[in-house]
């Protein structure tokens, strides 16, 4: 029985979470309602310059969950089913997506949850039922699912970094993103994975999780560090996790010869950067941004999930209920959390 309402989070300008009563969304033709289950705080929801620019909104694009109901003319999906739901989907039609740039697709761009994912139903339009709702295998369960969104960006990231194996990968900033970014790395082969940061929590996980080497960047010159542990090679794929001007500019510099040097994190809108082109052209070095992802990396990475590749426990360190979500928006932000999760009432 679904009710009339439900209970959804809110995020103001002032970056404050509150719980709100609100209707449960109704569904239009190829669209389907999802309970939702579980649905984790991306990096970006913390993000305030980027956030204080959408809100008031209901947060939340990391869910998953049960099928509630469906329109009469969906016949992929049925009540029951459970589900992840990518908050964005292309039309797999237009010459973008064609070329498979799925994230540039205007329908890509379009793709919205209603209200969003951290309420207790969400409705979702029609193109992304069709293009990019996947139902869960059965040892995949709904906290785990809240993983595959992120996840997927890490495997766009590293598809764009043109990882094939035997690459030394250095990753800037070890987050929940660079974490994963860690595994990744060394899944494909990566030789020499190489994290930087400055918490020590966060560098000992980075360690444990397959980095080869893990460096508090305040203590140790990273480019002299990471030119000492490539015998003066320096990196051949850089991850720049921060959307910082610094954590670019150091990116660049980590570069060794036909180096990629993936953007992984949107920088602030008037945020100039500067580069030596004569630098760039004769070391070949490629800087190349890697925005969100498409239904291709979310599906590799529900396959990554259920195959094990991702181990929840060393990820997501916090779980709270709806009605802490206030708490939840609040830990995600610390240094000492890497994924943080909500999860809502069986
Ligand atoms: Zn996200
Ligand atoms: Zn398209």
């Amino acid at each position: 029985m679904i009710p009339r309402t439900m209970r959804a989070a809110r995020l103001d300008a002032n970056l404050s979470v509150d719980v709100v009563e609100m209707d449960v969304p109704s569904i239009g033709s190829g669209e389907i309602l999802v309970r939702t289950r579980a649905c984790g705080i991306c990096t970006g929801d913390i993000m305030g310059w980027y956030m204080r620019r959408k809100a008031p909104l209901v947060f939340g694009h990391e869910p998953a969950g049960e099928v509630a109901a469906v329109a009469p003319d969906v016949v992929a999906f049925r009540p029951g089913d459970r589900v992840f739901v990518h908050h964005h989907a292309p039309c797999m039609t237009c010459r973008l997506c064609a070329r498979g740039e799925y994230v540039q697709c205007v329908a890509w761009r379009n793709g919205k949850l209603v209200p969003g994912g951290m309420a207790e139903y969400f409705a979702v339009p029609a193109g992304q039922v069709r293009a990019d709702t996947l139902r869960l295998p059965e040892h995949v369960t709904f906290a785990d699912a809240a993983l595959v969104e992120p996840l997927a960006c890490t495997v766009k990231s590293l598809r764009r970094a043109a990882l094939r194996g035997g690459e030394r990968v250095v990753v800037i900033g070890l987050g929940i993103m660079g974490q994963l970014h860690v595994i990744l790395a060394r899944h494909v082969g990566a030789a020499q994975v190489i994290g930087l940061d400055r918490v020590p929590f966060r560098l000992d996980r980075a360690r444990e999780l397959g980095a080869h080497a893990a460096l508090h960047v305040d203590e140790r010159d990273p480019v002299e560090a990471v030119g000492e542990l490539t015998g003066g090679d320096m990196a051949d794929a850089v991850i720049v996790g921060p959307g910082s001007i610094e954590a670019m500019e150091l990116g660049v510099r980590l570069a060794g010869r036909g180096a990629t040097v993936v953007f992984f994190t949107a920088g602030r809108p008037d945020d100039h950067l500067a580069i030596a082109p004569y630098d760039l052209y004769f070391r070949e070095i490629r800087v190349v941004p890697s925005y969100s992802c498409g239904p291709n990396d979310t599906r590799e990475a529900l396959d990554l999930i259920d195959h094990g590749v991702i181990r929840r426990p060393q990820l997501v360190t916090h779980e709270f209920p709806l009605d802490q979500v206030a708490d939840a928006y609040r830990t995600a932000a610390m240094a000492s959390a890497l994924k943080t999760i909500v999860t809502f009432g069986a």
